[in-house]
């Protein structure tokens, strides 16, 4: 079986700030990031969809003990956002001071870039992640 969006796809659009999802023929639902099948209904009829990158926090966390290659980064706050179009997506949210990441944040509209990480020794290469900036 195929994979309706390849990681190899959905990735090298992502460092575009192109966001693609899946699009459900079944029940409309769309998936981001891309899965094998649709996350409402379990339908393998699925197209690929633009997503607009627009959405709001719905909550966050901050990371002390970083992954592979961003030890000196840490702190960072790691966002959970709802998209206009309804997935939840995690990225890094830019530009904030860790100390001053609150509840207050939730509920407050971000738009997504991304930002290119270097492989580690459990990936193939390069990667681009979601980095999100606030829009209020
Ligand atoms: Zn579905």
């Amino acid at each position: 079986m195929e994979y309706p969006l390849p990681f190899e796809r959905y990735n090298s659009a992502l460092k575009k700030n192109i966001l693609l999802g899946l699009k459900c023929r079944q029940c409309q639902k769309i998936t981001c990031p891309p899965q094998m099948t649709c996350q409402e209904c379990s339908s393998f009829d699925l197209e690929i969809t633009e997503l607009g990158g627009t959405g709001t926090i719905q909550t966050y966390t901050t990371i002390y003990i970083a992954a592979e290659n961003r030890e000196n980064e840490v702190p960072y706050v790691i966002v959970l956002v709802e998209l206009e179009e309804g997935p939840w997506i995690m990225g890094e949210l830019s530009a904030i001071n860790p100390e001053e990441a609150s509840l207050d944040m939730i509920g407050k509209r971000v738009r997504m870039g991304n930002r290119v990480f270097p492989g580690d020794r459990y990936s193939n290469g390069s990667a681009a992640r979601p980095v999100f900036y606030r829009l209020d």
